[in-house]
């Protein structure tokens, strides 16, 4: 099995990286200014490395995050770094490790193990290499082969870094993905205030549901116009909801009032993806749902350092009782596409993969988040394959923000695919050239047909 894999994985090792999803900031394309320090640069925006030095009872401040009570927090970068380094072995085993050591070697050269004796010598070598022209965001674009690649931004973005990079004579393709969670979710703080910018920065009057509704359009249009091609919902359930017009204008009044009740958010955002299905059913962007994290679940980490430090935990999930108004609707259409994500695995075989293997609009994005690792990506071929194929998936998404990662999360995918499809050319169930030939589906052309690209 592993020589047949290895020879697979020869067939692909090399194709370009298509980054359908994920996190990177639009800016240091535009800019192409150096990145700073390997702290800021690695350490800081990386959620899973924060989640679980915190675990080890390691305090953010510590790491240089500085509380929203201004309390003091270590400036000195050397001395966060080593930090981090003597605290190295608690990645042991965990993607990170792999997706760290990845970078470390193949992108900065560094061939001893990041400890705490070794860790000056990274913390030397990085700062002296991220100085350097050829690790300018432009040029580590190219390097790592990188085709497209996706940002994330909300509907009130200007988007002025890809207009910037648009505008360039750089050749680099980074586009967008309109996410309007900012505006269709009543519990995000600011909603209010949002929805009364969405209507400043459109000329419509959003104080109306069709008012409302007309602005989210030229929104979408707008981001279209700079190349995106796919929307992307974070709710926190898949619930959709299919309600008379009447009753759309009076929960959407509820909401612009304040404080709505619980239930009455979650139903306003379950009418929210079901408006937005059938945008995407006339203007055809592919829209994805990335349901199923309990963010912020820890309230003191998110009162002291915001968002995405690693407080967000999975929670179960319901998909084909939460979808069904959405599919009456639009689920036989084979012109939308309804990307799925989960972070409840007991849903692949008993849910999703029977959802995506029938319905025309349905497809399974790949293992996303606490699940974007070795053992977990296999669960997901072996739980979703046999009933919805390879081809009701959309290979795989790094969905990340931390750049210098990419070309190493696409390699341990491409790898774990290949042993995957080894096994079932081992075993006599696929022959070895139509493995090859899905391997190539997998890595490059699924997702570009599947986010239109
Ligand atoms: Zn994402």
């Amino acid at each position: 099995m592993r020589s047949i894999a290895v020879r697979l994985f020869s067939r692909i090792e090399q194709l370009p990286i298509v980054s359908p999803h994920g996190h990177t900031d639009p800016a240091w394309f535009s800019g192409d200014e150096p990145f700073e320090d390997a702290v800021s640069l690695l350490l800081w925006p990386d959620h899973y490395l924060l989640r679980m030095l915190m675990s080890a009872g390691v305090a953010l401040g510590s790491l240089g995050l500085t509380p929203a009570d201004g309390a003091a927090a270590e400036t000195d970068r050397r001395v966060i770094w080593r930090r981090f380094a003597g605290h190295f072995r608690l990645f042991r085993a965990t993607p990170s490790r792999l997706w760290l050591d990845h970078v470390f070697a193949k992108v900065f050269g560094l061939t001893v193990q990041l400890e705490l004796e070794s860790a000056d010598l990274y913390f030397d070598a990085i700062n002296a290499a991220l100085a350097q022209p050829q690790f300018r965001p432009r040029a580590l674009y190219d390097a790592f082969g990188i085709e497209v690649l996706a940002t994330t931004e909300g509907a009130l973005d200007s988007l002025l870094h890809h207009q910037a990079i648009l505008a360039s004579d750089w050749k680099g393709r980074v586009i967008s993905t309109f996410r309007p969670d900012d505006v269709t979710d009543p519990d995000r703080a600011e909603f209010v205030a949002n929805v009364l910018t969405l209507g400043e920065l459109t000329g419509e009057d959003t104080a109306t549901w069709e008012g409302y509704l007309s602005a989210l359009k030229e929104r979408r249009a707008f981001f279209r116009k700079l190349g995106a091609t796919a929307t992307d919902h974070g709710h926190a359930t898949a619930a959709t909801a299919n309600l008379p017009l009447r009753q759309a204008r009076e929960l959407f009044a509820k909401m612009l009032a304040g404080a709505p009740r619980a239930s009455d958010a979650e139903l306003f955002r379950a009418q929210m993806l079901t408006e937005m299905a059938r945008m995407s059913c006339d203007d055809g962007m592919v829209m994805q749902l990335h349901a199923g994290a309990w963010r912020n679940h820890n309230t003191a980490l998110y009162q002291g350092f915001g968002r995405d430090r690693g407080g967000d935990v999975p929670i179960r999930t319901n998909f084909t009782a939460a979808l069904k108004p959405l599919l009456d609707l639009f689920g036989n259409r084979s012109d939308f596409t309804l990307i799925l994500f989960t972070l409840d695995e007991s849903t692949y075989s008993r849910e999703l993969a029977p959802l995506a293997g029938h319905y025309p609009c349905l497809k399974l994005g790949p293992a996303w988040w606490f699940h974007d690792a070795p053992d977990a990506m296999l669960r997901y071929r072996r739980a979703t394959t046999e009933t919805a194929g390879f081809y009701n998936t959309v290979g795989f998404n790094d969905d990340t923000r931390a750049f210098f990662s990419i070309p190493a999360r696409h390699d341990l995918a491409r790898r774990i695919d290949c042993s995957y499809l080894a096994e079932l050319v081992a075993t006599g169930r696929l022959d070895e050239d139509e493995a090859a030939e899905v391997a190539v589906d997998l890595a490059y052309r699924l997702p570009k047909a599947a986010y239109r690209l």
